[in-house]
């Protein structure tokens, strides 16, 4: 279980996430959404150990991870694959600094992404969207009992985003392992959720929390239903109310 506990960040003067706590439990998938610039993409640095935190504590099944990179599988926002390693050896690189890389579950997962013909390109040759399934792949393969996901469907055209949702689901529903995805959108929130953290503008904290009411497996369905519907206009209406002066972005 990861347990974020009463945390504090500022960048200088600027206080970007103030008391913010909640958990994730094992094998539940809970999204995050909040106003662009509240502070998501830090949290999700503070977590992956790749910034540290002011104040509180981030525990993973008791043990404090701050300042721990490499425990939690992590997709950041902007793809990060380095442009001097071919597609497979960017998705091995996590395994390679812990141990041995295991190149061939690389390639099944390249394969199911239909990335399979760019396993030896390099990432200038790929588009932003490919990028990002790579950087996704990455996360998996890294095989932790966390994925944390920021945004990872955003750069993808709409029809692809739908499929790699559907994808992400089936995924999940069979190996079950915890995930907790940031998302500006509404629909895949309430679509993939089991729980839906709404933050306040910067400086973060939590606004609101709804229980994704959905029985699993999803259904496409359901995303036509009235409770959806009504769901989705309650969420619109918590993130408006946080559309205010400090959100410059
Ligand atoms: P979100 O992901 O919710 O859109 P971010 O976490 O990326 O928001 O950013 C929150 C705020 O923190 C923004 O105002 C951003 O400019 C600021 N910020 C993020 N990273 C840094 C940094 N390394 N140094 C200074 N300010 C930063
Ligand atoms: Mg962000």
């Amino acid at each position: 279980m990861l347990s974020i506990q009463n945390i504090d960040k500022s960048f200088d003067a600027l206080p970007v996430i103030r008391n913010l706590s909640f958990e994730v439990k094992d094998g539940e998938f809970v999204a995050i959404i909040g106003p662009s610039g509240s502070g998501k993409s830090t949290l999700f640095q503070l977590i992956g150990g790749v910034s540290t935190i002011d104040k509180g504590a981030i525990l993973l099944n008791g043990t404090d991870i701050q300042r721990t990179r490499g425990m939690i599988g992590y997709m950041p926002q902007q793809p990060c694959l380095l442009p001097w390693r071919t597609i497979v050896e960017n998705v091995t690189i996590v395994e390679e600094l812990h141990g041995k890389p295991n190149v061939k579950v690389a390639k099944e997962w390249l394969n199911k992404v239909g990335l399979a013909a760019f396993e030896h390109a390099y990432p200038n040759e790929l588009s932003g969207g490919m990028q990002q399934r790579v950087s996704f792949i990455r996360a998996i393969v890294s095989n932790k009992p966390i994925l944390c996901l920021d945004e990872p469907f955003s750069a993808l055209d709409e029809f692809t985003r739908l499929e790699m949702q559907a994808w992400l689901l089936s995924l999940w529903e069979k190996d079950r392992k915890s995930i907790l995805f940031v998302t500006h959108s509404i629909e895949e929130a309430l679509y993939l959720a089991d729980r839906i953290i709404v933050l306040t503008k910067r400086p973060a904290t939590i606004k609101k929390e709804i229980i994704v009411p959905f029985a699993r497996p999803r259904q496409e369905e359901i995303r036509h239903s009235a409770t959806f519907t009504a769901l989705k206009q309650q969420l619109f209406t918590y993130l408006k109310e946080e559309k205010g002066e400090a959100n410059v972005d």
